[in-house]
């Protein structure tokens, strides 16, 4: 990583961190869904695991959990890898015809072969809780939106709710992602920011995201956002988490204690997880940064636990 000039303040940044945040929306829903519960409904959320890659099972296993904890319903279809289209497929129609059924999730990736997109169109629009439909894509960017991805509604939440001022604010989105970049443009250009969007083509990708008071990094690349990228005071939100197995990457990108912690979990597990943002620098530059972990990451299941009962809603009353 080549050196750079860093802005230096006194101040550092204040960290804006997703449990308090991802608490109080899950224990929202879990109040909406006992309400849901009095009147005879409880919704539902089917998870589609196909293969066995393992951090796809923990994913599966958290959804699923989360569910359990707040009071919804959740059916579990673990496929073996060798499962068809066809049969894949099926599953999908039967789920969409069972009106019990408030929400489907495949779990992606799928395996190599799979037709990821016929698998997603297959899904009723009204029970994608993940948001990638190709009708809810358009709805979000007709301004309409209904089940909007998790991970970037997390981002919007965790921004509102810290009370940072979204409305006519310079936002920049490093990163163009169906799953990230695109929708949490989107998202931020409803809440009335001025809305820029880099990408692996952006020509100096430094003057573009320094003008952002508003610095959302979703490219998958360790340390990509360094000091010399943010401008003074900025909120940067990092939604990266990439693993890291370099102890001497580790002692650059961290100070101190937090270096050496670091250091130790790399030594025990193999790696410690990280943003796209590289740590030190930005909190000597930035107003507010999200960690990683402990920050956006936090907020994608209680979305997706928001999005089930918001589906479910639709499902009594034709609203949510
Ligand atoms: P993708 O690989 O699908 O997209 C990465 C995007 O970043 C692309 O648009 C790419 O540009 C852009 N990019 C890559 N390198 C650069 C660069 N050097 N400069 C500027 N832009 C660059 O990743 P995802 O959107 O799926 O994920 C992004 C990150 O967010 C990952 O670290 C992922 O793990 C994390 N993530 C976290 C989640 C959570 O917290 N729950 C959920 C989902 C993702 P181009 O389009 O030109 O190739």
């Amino acid at each position: 990583m080549p050196e750079t000039k860093t802005e230096q303040r006194s101040v550092r940044a204040l960290p804006l961190v997703g449990a308090p945040v991802a608490d109080a929306i899950k224990r929202e829903v879990a109040a909406e869904a006992a309400g849901l519960k009095a009147a005879g409904v409880v919704p539902c959320l089917a998870t589609v695991l196909v293969g066995d890659d393992p951090a796809s099972a923990v994913y599966v296993r958290n959804k699923v959990r989360a569910c359990e904890e707040l009071g919804l319903l959740s059916e579990r279809y673990d496929l073996p890898a060798g499962t068809t289209m066809d049969e894949l497929l099926a599953l999908v129609r039967s789920l969409n015809a069972r009106e019990e059924v408030d929400g489907i999730l495949v779990q992606l990736p799928l395996p190599r072969g799979t037709d990821e997109a016929r698998v997603l169109d297959a899904i009723d629009p009204a029970k994608d809780v993940d948001g990638f439909h190709p009708v809810n894509v358009g709805r979000l960017s007709l301004g309409q939106p209904s089940l909007v991805p998790c991970t970037p509604a997390g981002v919007i939440e965790l921004l509102a709710r810290a009370g940072v001022e979204m409305r006519g604010a310079h936002a920049c989105v490093v990163g163009r992602s169906n799953i990230v970049g695109r929708p949490a443009a989107q998202l931020l250009l409803q809440q009335d920011a001025t809305v820029t969007v880099c990408h692996s083509r952006t020509r100096d990708l430094c003057s573009v995201t320094r003008e952002a008071d508003i610095l959302v990094a979703a490219a998958g690349r360790i340390g990509l956002v360094r000091g010399e990228h943010i401008k003074p005071g900025a909120t940067v939100i990092d939604v990266g988490v990439n693993k890291l197995d370099d102890e001497n990457l580790a002692r650059e990108l961290f100070e101190g204690e937090e270096a050496e912690r670091r250091v130790e979990i790399i030594r025990r597990r193999g790696f410690t997880l990280v943003g796209d943002v590289h740590p030190a620098e930005a909190a000597a530059v930035a107003g507010r940064l999200t960690p990683v972990p402990g920050g956006v990451g936090l907020l994608t299941i209680a979305m997706l636990m928001r999005n089930t009962l918001k589906a479910a809603k639709r499902r009594v009353n034709g609203d949510g």
